[in-house]
């Protein structure tokens, strides 16, 4: 049960020492309360309190941590059931599944392509981060070369899946150095399971049907001293999957059910053979509560919707991304390259980049600090209208670096230009085009 924060403020040392930075130790106990605090923040709590106030102030999904080969990424750990109330702060994992059916041919020729899957996106590199390995015929030696292949041929953090503890081990000596993610432990394998994890000191998979199976299986790993558990609620069909991330979210912040305490692990690899089908179950849970995500088909079409959607739902939906107001080179502009301006929304520019660069035109773009507005939200804003635009082209510093005096704004904002043309004595203003894909053949035809 949590505690309140006057709860909470009466196991503090109470000297308003400040050095936690909140000024009165009521305000830290406040903050403590709401989860805005970290009770590492005060060096002076007895080890007493400490043990208490660790318990009542432990987020309600606990966040667990998988190694990758350069770091750990991080899933659980979300405090809101949506992001309006507050932002996800660790991005649902996607995991590419392989077999050990699969022939050696096969896992080479997936491990490559996982490799590939990286893209630049709005100043971040999006990729998947996981292979889960799945043992299919209890062949332990084929387990562990598999995922020797993995350890040898990508940085990918990896989840060891088996129900056999023996098999689990036999892959986890090759790839412990990652901190894998093991599992399955189940209500029938539970004592042997934990104690491996234990022993291996690795986060584990706990998997059962049934809530009342699942808070029971967890409870008594937790019992054994486990911290580092991922639920696998076994769900066969895409409602009855759904159904439980939800009820599962739900128990854990509502009542603060801690048996329901901790991140999930979603397979649509396993609840479908339909690669289609695979991705729209995938696009689910990354939008409802999955903290892994397990695919089959790990192609580019598959994988790049899903990072994007995942882009979307675990940024803050409260801060727009931008990006700093000046001029960007494209395509090794010169004196008398064509000169364009858009806002500052970072999926504007990285849209209207694109296409430049994608034209081989050489293009000046400035862009203008909107507050993150995208062109028509800051032109209805006043954000982006004549006499604005205006004054950060004079004040850019354009007109030092091209002789050029044509200047392209977006179609949207047609309704500037004859404002702009007043105020920009000398300059002739170019209507773009509305959709940024017309950009390369505007440019062409220049
Ligand atoms: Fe109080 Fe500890 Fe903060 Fe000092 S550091 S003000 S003792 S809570």
């Amino acid at each position: 049960m949590a505690l309140t924060g006057i709860e909470i403020f009466k196991m503090l040392p109470k000297t308003n020492c400040k050095e936690c930075g909140f000024p009165t130790c009521l305000a830290f106990a406040m903050a403590l309360a709401s989860g805005k605090a970290e009770l590492d923040k005060c060096p002076y709590v007895s080890e007493e309190a400490r043990e208490k106030l660790a318990v009542a102030s432990a987020p309600p999904i606990r966040p667990v941590k998988i190694g990758m080969k350069d770091g750990v990424k991080t899933i659980g750990g979300e405090t809101v059931m949506f992001r309006h109330e507050k932002t996800f702060f660790n991005p649902t994992l996607i995991a590419g599944l392989l077999t050990t059916a699969m022939a050696d041919a096969e896992v080479d020729a997936k491990i490559a392509q996982f490799n590939k899957l990286q893209y630049e996106r709005v100043g971040l590199i999006l990729r998947p981060e996981l292979l889960a390995i799945h043992d299919a015929n209890g062949d332990a030696a084929k387990f562990a070369a598999v995922a020797k292949k993995v350890m040898d041929g990508s940085d990918a953090g990896l989840i060891l899946c088996s129900e056999n503890p023996d098999v689990v081990k036999a892959g986890a000596e090759v790839a412990k150095e990652r901190k894998p993610l093991i599992g399955s432990a189940t209500p029938a394998n539970a004592d042997a399971m934990g104690a491996l994890a234990k022993e291996l000191d690795l986060p584990l998979i706990a998997k059962a049907k049934g809530y009342d199976d699942l808070a029971a299986l967890t409870t008594k790993l937790t019992g054994m001293g486990l911290k580092d558990l991922v639920i696998n609620s076994e769900s066969s069909s895409l409602k009855e999957a759904l159904q439980d991330q939800v009820a599962i979210r739900r128990a854990a912040l509502g009542p603060k059910f801690r048996p329901f305490g901790f991140p999930t692990i979603t397979a649509p690899a396993m609840m479908t053979d339909d690669p289609m089908m695979e991705k729209l179950y995938a696009a689910v849970f990354i939008a409802k509560y999955g903290g892994i995500v397990v695919v089959n088909d790990i192609s580019a079409d598959g994988i790049f919707p899903l990072l994007l959607e995942r882009l979307n739902i675990f940024t803050d939906p409260q801060k727009p991304m931008i990006m700093t107001q000046g001029i960007y080179e494209i395509n090794n502009p010169d004196e008398n390259s064509a000169v364009a301006v858009t806002t500052n929304f970072a999926l504007t520019y990285f849209i209207v980049s694109g296409e430049i660069e994608g034209s081989k035109v050489p293009c000046w773009l400035l862009i203008q600090d909107t507050e993150g507005l995208s062109v028509m939200t800051a032109w209805a804003a006043g954000k982006f209208s004549g006499d604005s635009v205006a004054m950060f082209v004079k004040k850019s510093g354009i007109l030092d670096k091209t002789k050029t005096r044509s200047l392209i704004i977006p179609g949207y904002a047609a309704g500037i230009s004859g404002d702009l043309e007043e105020e920009l004595p000398g300059w002739k203003v170019l209507i773009g085009p509305r959709e940024a894909s017309h950009i390369p053949a505007f440019l062409k035809n220049l």
